[in-house]
C-alpha cells in the first residue's frame, strides 16, 4: 500500500501513514498517540480491549520512535486536532527512539548539539519551507530576466579580498583557502561575457564573532550584472528582487507565518528609501541624540544599524534603507569611486540589520590596480587583475545573506535558529 501524507488523509478508506510519534497519552482503556509527518499531525486512537496487540506496541514505545500504521480516519468532533482520528488496524515499528535529551526548555547551545531532534519540535521545519520559498522566488525573478546560475570554486589559491578572515587549508603540498566571497569569480563571469549571473552557495568567514547575526559559514545569494550606468541600477534590481520575494512569501506563507510565528510579512513599497551615511548620522543625532566618534563615521556601527530601522520607519514608513556614500577606507578596493573618491556602493539595512553590500565595480584595469595597491594588495590579486586586461563591460552586483534574511523575516532571536546547521567559532559539530 502506498503511503498517504497526513494532510491528504480521507475518511472511510484504509490508508497507510508513516511518521514520528510526537506525543503519547496512555490511559486505562484507551491510548492517544500523535503521529507527525512533514505535512502535519494526526491523533491515532487505540481502544485497548479491542486491539490489545497494538496497545502493547505503543505502550513499549518512546516518543520520537518511527512507525508505519495502517488504518482509517473517522470524524470525531471531540478531537482537538482537526476533529478526526485515525483508527489503526496494524502497526510496524520502523525505529525505536531513546528518551530525548532535550525539550523546549533546553538552552540553545545544547539544542544545537541535538539539532536533528530540535528541528522536530514545533514549527521549526517551517523555517526551511519558508526559506525554500525565498530562494525559489529569487531564482524565479532572476531567470525571468535573463540571469544564469553559476557555481564558483570554494577552494581558492589566494586569500580573496584582504587576507584576514579566511580559513586556510592544506591542499596536497600547497596551501589553499576557503572562499570568503564569490566576488572575483562573479566578476570573471562578467569578463567572460556571461552578462547576468547569480550564485547561491556557501561563504566562509574566519571571524571570531559571537553575535546573533554572524556565522563562520553561511549561504550567500550573490548577483552580478553587466552594462549598468551606475550603482542606482544595482539598487533598483535589488529592491525589485526583494519585493518580489516578499510578495511570494506573503502569498504562500503569510497566514502561516502570522499563526505560527506571530509575525506579519510586510511587502515593501518601491522605491526603498536611500540616505547618505553622513546624513544618517546627522539625523540619528538630531532625532535620537545618538552620537559616535568622528573616526567611526566612515562606516555604520552596529548600534547605528539598529537605529536606522527606527529612522526608516519614522521618516519613510519603511522597513528597508539603502545607505550610500561610505568612506573609501572602509570599502573593498574593487568598488568604483566617483571623481570625489566616494565609493559607488551601498549597504541595505532591513529591520536594523545589514543584509547586503552592493556596488558598481571598477572595471578599468589601471584604476582597479591602483585601488588594490592603495589597500596593500598585490600578489594575491594578480590573477584577478588579469581578468580586466582583455575587455570588461561596466558592471555591478550585490550579495545577500540568506540566513540573515530568514532570521529577520521570521524575527528569530539568532541566526543559529535560521540555519539548518550553525557553524561558529566554537561549533564544528554536529
Ligand atoms: P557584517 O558587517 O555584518 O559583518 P560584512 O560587511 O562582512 O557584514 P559582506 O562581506 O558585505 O558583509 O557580505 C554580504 C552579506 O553577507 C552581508 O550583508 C550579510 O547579509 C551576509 N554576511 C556577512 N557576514 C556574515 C556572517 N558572518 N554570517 C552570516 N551572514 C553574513
Amino acid at each position: 500500500m502506498e503511503r498517504t501524507y497526513i494532510d491528504e488523509l480521507k475518511c472511510g478508506e484504509i490508508q497507510k501513514i508513516q511518521g514520528f510519534v510526537d506525543a503519547k497519552r496512555d490511559q486505562k482503556t484507551i491510548q492517544f498517540i500523535i503521529i507527525r509527518d512533514t505535512t502535519g499531525k494526526v491523533q491515532v486512537t487505540v481502544f485497548k480491549p479491542e486491539r490489545p496487540e497494538i496497545a502493547e506496541i505503543f505502550s513499549n514505545l518512546n516518543v520520537n520512535s518511527v512507525v508505519t500504521i495502517e488504518g482509517q480516519v473517522v470524524e470525531n468532533a471531540s478531537v482537538k486536532l482537526g476533529g478526526r482520528e485515525f483508527i489503526p488496524e496494524s502497526v510496524k515499528v520502523e525505529s525505536y527512539a531513546e528518551v530525548s535529551p532535550i525539550d523546549e526548555h533546553t538552552a540553545i547551545d545544547m539544542r544545537l548539539d541535538y539539532r536533528w531532534l530540535d528541528l522536530r519540535e514545533g514549527n521549526k521545519d517551517l523555517i526551511f519551507k519558508i526559506q525554500t520559498c525565498c530562494t525559489n522566488a529569487l531564482r524565479e525573478f532572476l531567470l525571468q530576466r535573463r540571469f544564469v546560475e553559476i557555481h564558483t570554486p570554494k577552494i581558492i589559491a589566494t586569500a580573496s579580498e584582504s587576507g584576514s578572515d579566511v580559513f586556510e587549508l592544506k591542499y596536497f603540498d600547497k596551501r589553499a583557502y576557503l572562499a570568503q566571497s564569490p566576488q572575483f569569480y562573479k566578476q570573471m563571469a562578467m569578463c567572460a561575457g556571461l552578462e547576468r549571473i547569480f550564485e547561491c552557495a556557501p561563504v566562509f568567514r574566519a571571524e571570531q564573532s559571537y553575535t546573533s547575526r554572524h556565522a563562520t559559514e553561511f549561504t550567500g545569494f550573490d548577483i552580478e550584472f553587466s552594462y549598468i550606468d551606475s550603482f542606482e541600477d544595482v539598487m533598483k534590481l535589488e529592491e525589485e528582487l526583494l519585493t518580489y520575494m516578499l510578495t511570494k512569501v506573503k502569498e504562500q506563507y503569510g497566514d502561516i507565518i502570522a499563526k505560527e510565528f506571530g509575525k506579519e510579512v510586510i511587502v515593501p513599497t518601491l522605491p526603498f528609501p536611500r540616505m547618505k551615511l553622513a546624513d544618517v548620522y546627522k539625523e540619528l543625532e538630531e532625532r535620537y541624540d545618538f552620537v559616535v566618534d568622528d573616526i567611526e563615521k566612515g562606516d555604520l556601527t552596529t548600534e547605528a544599524e539598529k537605529l536606522v530601522y527606527k529612522l526608516a520607519q519614522e521618516k519613510y514608513n519603511h522597513e528597508f534603507m539603502f545607505i550610500t556614500d561610505y568612506d573609501a577606507k572602509k570599502r573593498a578596493f574593487y568598488h568604483m569611486r566617483n571623481a570625489e573618491g566616494v565609493p559607488q556602493g551601498y549597504d541595505l539595512i532591513w529591520r536594523g540589520v545589514e543584509i547586503t553590500t552592493g556596488a558598481q565595480r571598477e572595471h578599468r584595469y589601471d584604476v582597479l590596480k591602483a585601488q588594490a595597491e592603495e589597500k596593500g594588495l598585490k600578489k594575491d590579486v594578480e590573477f584577478y587583475l588579469e581578468f580586466f586586461k582583455y575587455g570588461c563591460p561596466p558592471h555591478g552586483g550585490f550579495g545577500i545573506g540568506l540566513d540573515r534574511i530568514t532570521m529577520l523575516l521570521l524575527e528569530l532571536p539568532s541566526i543559529k535558529e535560521a540555519m539548518f546547521i550553525f557553524r561558529g567559532p566554537n561549533r564544528l559539530l554536529p
